[in-house]
């Protein structure tokens, strides 16, 4: 059985203190269970206190983005190596707002996610379609070819490591979400391409998270489809008290 992972993206936002009082309210009631992980994925800032604060709890802290280049002539950019001497576990990759705005590739994500593994920190690889693409019926085309070149030349013990996050780009911050059966569709279509990139034993052990508009009111039916084994929460992860709901349903 695949454990539930449930993430929050608080992407830009909050204070140093604000993020230190989150952890102060959640640490402590966060269960320690096999079947369900919980992690805070902050902006770099805060990455330091939240590690330390979280030392010892079953909370793990997450990056939302890196550099691939273990250090070097990058101005303003952070490196995979500076996350794992902080104690950082996870990151996330490829986020459509990255995408978007910072020219973030499957090439780029790509290379992330082979210095993420060269670096001990598991990635959370985002996929997703727009609209149009919804509509012109191109989403699955779409996401395969994300999922294809977002993980190539990994070996199969890192691709079932890798946490897949499908997050259709119009339910992000919209309030609309994808029902679950059609979130279902997308995440079953994502272990089929593993299955085929890899083989059916590796696909299966794949943790698929999906994201867009997740609260406490639709979790449980979306955590329920078959082939999705959990959330990257955007807006609803900022509040402690609705991130350990969603934490309490997987
Ligand atoms: P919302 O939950 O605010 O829609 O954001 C989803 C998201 O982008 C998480 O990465």
């Amino acid at each position: 059985m695949r454990k539930k992972v449930i993430a929050g993206n608080w992407k830009m936002n909050k204070v140093s203190n604000e993020a230190d009082q989150f952890i102060d309210d959640i640490a402590g009631k966060v269960p320690n269970d096999d079947n369900v992980e919980a992690i805070v994925c902050a902006p770099f800032p805060f990455l330091k206190s939240l590690v330390e604060k979280t030392n010892g709890t079953s909370v793990k802290i997450g990056a939302q983005n890196m550099h691939f280049e273990e250090s070097g002539a990058f101005t303003g950019e952070v490196s995979p190596v500076m996350l794992n001497d902080l104690g950082v576990t996870h990151v996330v990759l490829g986020h459509s707002e990255r995408r978007e705005h910072f020219a973030e590739t499957n090439e780029t994500v790509n290379k992330k996610a082979h210095a993420a593994f060269k670096h001990q920190l598991t990635p959370i690889v985002c996929v997703g379609e727009t609209l149009d693409q919804r509509e012109a019926n191109e989403t699955m085309d779409h996401i395969e070819q994300q999922v294809r070149e977002g993980l190539a030349g990994l070996p199969d013990e890192q691709i079932a490591q890798t946490i897949v996050a499908y997050e259709p780009i119009w339910a992000i911050g919209t309030g609309k979400t994808a029902s679950s059966e059609d979130a279902n569709e997308v995440c079953t279509h994502i272990r089929n391409v593993l299955k085929d990139a890899t083989s059916e034993e590796v696909a299966e052990k794949v943790v698929i998270q999906y994201g867009g508009s997740v609260k406490p009111a639709n979790v449980d039916e979306l955590l329920a489809q078959s082939d999705i084994d959990g959330a990257l929460v955007g807006g609803a992860s900022l509040e402690a008290d609705s991130f350990l709901k969603l934490v309490e349903a997987g």
